[in-house]
């Protein structure tokens, strides 16, 4: 038997006045906006006063919030309007990953979980339909979208109860009814899901208020479970990470939505102070954020903005210091540097591919803040407006990011190389990883991540997609690096043949240092250099275009075959004895989406008298599907020096020594 100290389940209000009261007691009623509610509260008066609270609300006007500036203007997607059809019937737009949308029943069933994939049991408790559906209601002016999301959000509180019990109790309880809620909390109450219904909930009042549907009781219904959904994050902020930035940014729309709450300062202050702590904890001095994902950097930088652009809007723009602004140019320009001239980022960690409508959106708005900033106006206008930076290779050493670009054009050749410190929960075992565009396509990718966590089955995924020998780096034995902590050595990203040189102490007796020459700003040669005594199969990983690719496995040699102007050879010359492996390959720029393609290792047994295992790779993008440059490579000098490294390389009869010191 549980005690009551042990099960704070917040359950639903008895009778219906007691709700109001309830509602009531949770505003300061000494607003004079609010003088007439206070005044027959006062009175006993307690049905009127709820009745006054809701006229205020309908006619309120002086709260803005940036995401929609007027209700009655605003207009529906295609996409939106089927979501908030499907949602008349109970068919929850849930993910993008599980399309069609599943139908949770006449009787909703907020526990029905059809994949076991947490991400959807998550996400149900977002409401994504909930919105769609208010902007169905103010363009048609149908009432059934308003009932319907009358009745969906009762629904949700009365059987989603914050059922908070300790791990001990719960495993001796025998109360089935407590352990099926606590068990449930955790998905619909986890502080992530709460700050997405916090803030989105702003938007739903706004598009809801002016119905018939939305009456004082159910005002008091709202009032009370967006209260304790405030509280919950104050009380269970997520330790860091992007969930805690999230939490803190719609605490601070929680607090300045609704003023009208005792608490309401409290919350804005608390999502002010853990911005302005965590934007010098996450982002690094050269605008990286911690995660080292293109995707939730990108994430990062619009909940700083939105907090900011709230902030602004409401008169408290001074919370934010010059500081916190400063960073979240350096996050833009960043963030602007590692994308393709198609705008698409990087598949890196756990990113998904952004894609250029959506990002050119985002550089709109933030014009907004930084409209003096030339590159980013360039950005913003797709090239009509501003102004290039002066340069067009970048490193960002702290983040560990090194582009390498022969121009910012579609027709640019651009490298992206990831070689950071240990990243935060997104990032992946890939030190030394890198992608490639060439002339209007990314021809060479990272994997993705296609998955996040849940079952034996969702993690079997989801590993396969973090693993090192799915990116373009080197492993040892297949196995995932045991420390990613890259070090530059060197970074010289100007002149006819521009250089990185970094490395990773990737396994115990095993060093890898990867030298990237980039050759008049055309092709590149991949110096790989594994030192130590470290037993085991050296792989040097290669994960090949999608499409049809040709793979030469004595000559080391792959050829793209791509009927469009951008293909590549790459052709690695390897150590003696080394050999070609063909393996399962996949690319995935969406949740739940995968493409098969190939992948190589070029593996070779390294004994643990062996100094070092050394690779060179030559890449050599060019248009013609065929007739790929003649190639050849060879070091130069007596095996592994830790101060310099050189080469000579042939393409198409012409050599170039590459000599690095360090
Ligand atoms: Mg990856």
């Amino acid at each position: 038997m549980l005690t009551a100290a042990l099960v704070a389940a917040v359950g639903v209000a008895g009778a219906q006045p007691s709700l109001k009261e309830e509602a009531l007691a949770l505003l300061n009623l000494e607003m004079p906006e609010l003088a007439e509610v206070k005044a027959l509260h006062s009175e006993g008066r307690v049905e009127e006063a709820a009745e006054a609270l809701l006229a205020y609300y309908k006619a309120r006007t002086h709260i803005t919030t940036p995401d929609i500036p007027d209700p009655a203007a605003v207009r529906i997607a295609p996409n939106e309007q089927k979501w908030a059809d499907e949602a008349l019937e109970h068919t929850f737009f849930v993910h993008y990953g599980y399309q069609p949308s599943f139908n949770y029943g006449e009787d909703i069933d907020w526990r029905y979980w059809p994949v076991k994939d947490n991400e959807l049991r998550w996400q149900l408790h977002r409401h994504k339909w909930f919105t769609p559906m208010g902007k169905a209601y103010r363009t048609s002016g149908d009432e059934k979208y308003a009932i319907e999301w009358t009745k969906q959000y009762v629904d949700w509180i009365r059987k989603n109860p914050l059922v908070k019990i300790d791990k001990e109790e719960y495993e001796i309880s025998n109360e089935s009814t407590i352990k099926a809620d606590a068990e449930n909390a955790r998905f619909a109450w986890r502080p992530l899901e709460v700050s997405h219904r916090l803030e989105d909930q702003t938007l739903q009042f706004q598009l809801f208020i002016c119905s018939p549907a939305f009456t004082a009781e159910f005002l008091c219904e709202f009032l009370v479970n967006y209260h304790r959904h405030a509280e919950h994050i104050l009380e269970n902020y997520s330790a860091k990470g992007n969930h805690l930035l999230f939490q803190a940014q719609r605490m601070l729309y929680a607090g300045t939505f609704f003023p009208e709450f005792r608490r309401a300062e409290v919350w804005r202050q608390s999502g002010v102070e853990v911005l302005n702590r965590e934007v010098a904890v996450q982002v690094f001095d050269d605008g990286g954020h911690f995660e080292l994902c293109p995707h939730y950097h990108l994430a990062t930088i619009n909940i700083f903005y939105e907090a900011l652009q709230v902030a602004t809007l409401n008169g408290f723009k001074e919370a934010f210091p010059k500081e916190y602004i400063d960073a979240l140019e350096r996050m833009i320009v960043f963030y602007a540097n590692i994308c393709f001239p198609d705008y698409e980022n990087p598949c890196f960690s756990d990113a998904k591919v952004a894609t250029k409508g959506e990002v050119i959106k985002n550089y709109r708005s933030w014009l907004d803040v930084f409209g003096d900033n030339e590159f980013i106006r360039y950005m913003a206008s797709d090239g009509q407006q501003g102004a290039l930076p002066d340069y067009k290779s970048q490193g960002y050493l702290t983040a560990g990011f090194f582009v390498f670009r022969s121009g910012w054009g579609n027709d640019a050749v651009q490298m992206v190389v990831k070689a950071g410190p240990k990243g935060e929960w997104h990032c992946q075992p890939d030190n030394g990883t890198f992608e490639l565009w060439y002339n209007g396509h990314r021809l060479m990718s990272d994997s993705g991540s296609y998955i996040y966590a849940g079952d034996a089955e969702v993690m079997k995924w989801r590993n396969w997609f973090r693993q090192t020998a799915v990116h373009n780096t080197l492993s040892l034995n297949g196995e995932n690096l045991q420390t990613t902590e890259s070090k530059t050595l060197l970074w010289q990203p100007e002149g006819d043949v521009q250089v990185l040189v970094t490395e990773n102490p990737s396994y115990e007796g095993l060093t890898h240092r990867r030298t990237v020459f980039f050759v008049e700003e055309k092709w590149f040669v991949i110096v790989d250099e594994a030192v130590g005594d470290a037993e085991g199969i050296v792989n040097l990983n290669y994960q090949l275009p999608v499409g049809e690719v040709s793979v030469a496995k004595e000559a080391m040699r792959c050829a793209t075959l791509n009927d469009f102007e951008s293909n590549l050879t790459l052709q690695c010359f390897a150590p003696k004895g080394a050999y070609t492996t063909e393996a399962e390959g996949w690319f995935s720029d969406k949740y739940k989406s995968k493409v098969e393609r190939k992948r190589v290792s070029f593996d070779v047994a390294k004994k643990s008298t062996d100094k070092a295992v050394r690779y060179i790779t030559v890449i050599v993008p060019h248009k013609e599907a065929q007739n790929g440059p003649k190639i050849d490579a060879k070091f130069i000098g007596k095996g592994y020096s830790p101060n310099g490294v050189g080469v000579q390389v042939k393409v198409d009869g012409k050599s170039r020594k590459l000599k690095v010191e360090f």
